[in-house]
């Protein structure tokens, strides 16, 4: 491969001697559940995040089915989720036994159209997930206007948007609940699975330090029903290391995609849109094209790999389509459709990024 989409093992190779200890503090310590290293990153993040509070699970769905519990959403409520979104945002309200309403995209952002949401809202909604897909903040002021209206909890799944800013102020506390995930190819990622949520709310942060751990505070006390989703220690220490490096890692990927946004110039290329009130941190740079399968094809046979996030939206998977009717979406299936994700990441050279764009525009 001439340009791979994203190059986890350089990211080690930058840190390994500062990776390699950490980790062998925690080998070494006898610790291995909770404890010292998740309690330090988890101040550390709730700091970088400008929030009160950060809780450490699992994963990032763990993040999200955690926090919908912690908002008491159950069977029978209804959750305002994006379309267009990875399938893990719909996951966790059907494992509440609650019930994903999809809201289409802006075709522009890629992200929940704002505009659409009121006519999603029944006597059952309780709740309403943003999405900052592809890293980029989606619009909440009117979200927070129309749960206020209508007394709504608000969640933001921010899997994506590791040190984005909405309006100046970094994604981490705007809402009731912030959902993170540090799966290894997130701007902030783990060396396995990870995630953590984030919050201003003491009594919620209570709750959901319950939830992760048996429902209990002292040992064999149990006060809730809860689960076994706690971030693991050793990938707390490695989370530790790398966030120092997570504002450098995003200007880097800020480089590389205003290179993009300037040197491809390509009219059959829609480049990706960002509004004034989002400074996103480019998790992924998904341009658009009507033939796109035939220019990943291409692109491929040059040895630039690209990805599609998504290639079927989480209505039309086997999982859900029974529920759904498909032809509700056009926006959403224009999207899955036409979006290529183009090489992006730390790690990838300015060099490697003039060959991408290049390509895209010998082809014309
Ligand atoms: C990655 C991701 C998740 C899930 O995170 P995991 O840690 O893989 O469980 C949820 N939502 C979005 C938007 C994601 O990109």
């Amino acid at each position: 491969m001439r340009v791979n989409f994203l190059d986890l093992i350089s990211a080690y190779q930058e840190l390994k001697c500062q990776i390699d200890t950490s980790v062998s503090r925690v080998l070494s310590s006898g610790s291995y559940i909770l404890g010292q290293e998740v309690d330090s990153f988890e101040c550390n993040f709730a700091k970088y995040t400008d929030s009160t509070y950060a809780i450490g699970v699992a994963n990032g769905l763990d993040a999200l089915h955690l926090g919908l519990k912690a908002l008491d959403i159950g069977i029978g409520d209804e959750v305002i989720v994006p379309s267009n979104t990875f399938i893990a945002t719909w996951l966790a309200v059907s494992q509440c036994g609650a019930i994903p309403v999809p809201v289409e995209p802006n075709l522009s952002t890629s992200n929940i159209d704002v505009a659409q949401i009121e006519a999603a809202i029944t006597p059952r909604t309780r709740a309403i997930i943003a999405v900052h897909l592809y890293g980029q903040p989606a619009d909440l002021t009117p979200i927070f206007k129309i749960a206020k209206k209508y007394k709504l909890r608000v969640i933001e799944d921010a899997a994506q948007a590791h040190g984005a800013r909405y309006k100046g102020k970094r994604i981490g506390s705007h809402s009731d609940l912030v959902t993170w995930s540090f799966y290894p190819g997130k701007n902030l990622g783990a060396m396995g699975d990870g995630g953590a949520i984030t919050t201003n709310n003491s009594k919620l942060k209570d709750n959901l330090c319950l939830l992760r751990n048996y429902g209990s505070r002292i040992k064999y006390v149990h006060e809730k029903i809860g689960f076994n989703s706690r971030l693991d220690p050793m990938q707390a220490a490695i989370l530790n290391v790398k966030l120092n490096y997570l504002d450098e890692w995003n200007n880097r990927r800020r480089d590389i995609a205003n290179y993009y946004l300037k040197y491809i110039t390509n009219s059959k290329i829609t480049l990706p849109f960002v509004p004034d009130f989002a400074d996103p941190v480019w998790h992924l740079f998904v341009i658009r094209h009507e033939d796109r399968d035939k220019l990943q094809r291409t692109l491929l046979r040059e040895g630039i790999q690209t990805l599609i996030h998504y290639p079927k939206p989480p209505y039309l998977q086997k999982a859900y389509r029974s529920n759904y009717s498909s032809s509700s979406f056009p926006v959403t299936e224009s999207l899955s459709s036409t979006v290529l994700s183009l090489p992006i990441g730390p790690h990838l050279t300015m060099q490697d990024a003039r060959t991408v764009s290049e390509f895209l525009n010998f082809l014309a």
